[in-house]
């Protein structure tokens, strides 16, 4: 914990502190990284719905593309999640679903010479991928009603259907699909390089919240893709479920990183502007609001650190993955409604970060699985009945 006179960093239970030396290192590297050359970067682009390609090399460099196949541990992981989701949601999003879905995916399930042509690329950031799961009139309940359907022919496979939401699925160069097999309606996934003739994809405009990350709605007209596309390991619904566990996991990490963004920016507004001849920081409804978000704060990171543990011991389940997953973004919705509230007028202003902050956790509120699906996961795995199918 930072001593005496310095006021605690954002990582209010030291986590930090439970990192090997070189592990540790490398994450305050990181974070240096992202606080001073990303965070001012971002704000003008999130403003216009702009993605901020420059800023990938620089993270390549930091081995941002690597984390999850490199050895780490489920707690620096985490931490590294945190710290982007700290300076910018929209990013952290890139590179968690490009570490848990894209290489993540190809790492475990993909085939030799898919793993040798795609992998080196895509963990130096040179490449990215889109992982295409959701479609237009299928969201939570896409394990059952996923539509997008894969045909055998003589020369490989024929895809057909189409998606919505796909991070990515404007620049991406490879797209991960998920698609029903006509032969056994079995879903399974598919390498699709973006080039291929039939790949439509369009941006979805006009969002409110994870406005860098560009989103896209994807049509699949008669793609036809050779044998070698199908990954060898994902020949069923079973497999992407294996993926969401850790993907759930990951998005409880970023409601840490972005309610360490909201005491922040609080912190720091509070103690420059002045009402009545007084710091904000002094007016008891304000002190409370910060307490209460380092409350939330400290209840998230801490039941991230044990989902890290449980990781690490092979033990994380689903219900774990969903209730962190819910939980952490439902407090993170709570603290920056009380950031918000202490930034005033200028708590709506982007400049200001807050409400960049809070719209852009409307959106991991939402995505892997909304708050409403992930707590029907919980309370049937503890109850042992379903409330839904
Ligand atoms: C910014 C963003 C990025 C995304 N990125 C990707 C991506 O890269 N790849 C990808 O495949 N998908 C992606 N998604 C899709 C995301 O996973 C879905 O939005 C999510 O699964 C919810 O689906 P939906 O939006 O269709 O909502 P719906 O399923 O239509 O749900 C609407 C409402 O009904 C509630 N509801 C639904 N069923 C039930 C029920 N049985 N009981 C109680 N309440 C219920 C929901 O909780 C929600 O409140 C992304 C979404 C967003 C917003």
């Amino acid at each position: 914990m930072p001593q005496s006179d310095a006021l605690p960093s954002p990582d209010l239970l030291d986590l930090r502190a439970e990192l090997p030396a070189e592990e540790r290192t490398r994450l305050e590297r990181i974070e240096e990284h992202l606080q001073t050359v990303v965070r001012p970067a971002v704000i003008e682009p999130w403003t216009r719905d702009e993605f901020v390609p420059d800023l990938l090399p620089g993270l390549g460099a930091l081995g941002l593309g690597t984390i999850f196949t490199d050895g780490s541990s489920a707690l620096f992981q985490g931490l590294v999640h945190a710290a982007i989701a700290r300076v910018d949601l929209s990013l952290s999003a890139l590179v968690g679903i490009h570490n848990e879905l894209i290489v993540g995916t190809i790492a475990h399930l993909g085939s030799k010479e898919q793993k040798a042509a795609w992998l080196p690329k895509l963990q130096a950031l040179e490449a990215i991928g889109a992982f295409c799961l959701t479609e237009p009139e299928h969201g939570s309940d896409i394990a059952g009603g996923l539509a997008t359907t894969a045909e055998r022919t003589e020369q490989g496979w024929t895809i057909r259907g189409s998606k919505r939401w796909i991070g990515a699925g404007t620049l991406a160069q490879i797209a991960l699909v998920w698609a029903r097999d006509t032969a056994d309606d079995q879903i399974k996934c598919f390498l699709v390089p973006t080039d291929t003739p039939g790949y439509k994809a369009t941006k979805i405009e006009h969002k409110t919240g994870l406005k860098i990350m560009q989103n896209a709605d994807i049509v699949f007209e008669d793609v036809e893709v050779g044998q070698d596309a199908l990954l060898p390991g994902a020949t069923s619904f079973a497999q992407a479920n294996d993926l969401l566990l850790a993907s759930r996991a990951w998005v409880g990490w970023q409601g840490v990183g972005a309610q360490q963004a909201v005491f922040d920016i609080l912190r720091s507004y509070a103690l420059q502007r002045e009402q009545f001849g007084k710091k904000l920081a002094g007016f008891q409804i304000i002190q409370q609001h910060i307490a209460e978000i380092a409350g939330n704060l400290m209840a998230s990171a801490g039941m991230m650190r044990q989902i890290a543990r449980l990781a690490e011991a092979g033990d994380l389940v689903m219900m774990h993955a969903a209730s962190a997953k819910a939980t952490s973004t439902r407090l993170a919705r709570s603290s920056a409604s009380l950031g918000r509230d202490a930034l005033g007028g200028n708590g709506i202003v982007a400049d200001y970060e807050m409400t960049k902050v809070m719209n852009d956790i409307e959106a991991i509120y939402s995505y892997e699985g909304t708050y409403a699906i992930n707590s029907l996961i919980v309370a049937r795995a503890l109850t042992g009945v379903s409330a839904f199918r």
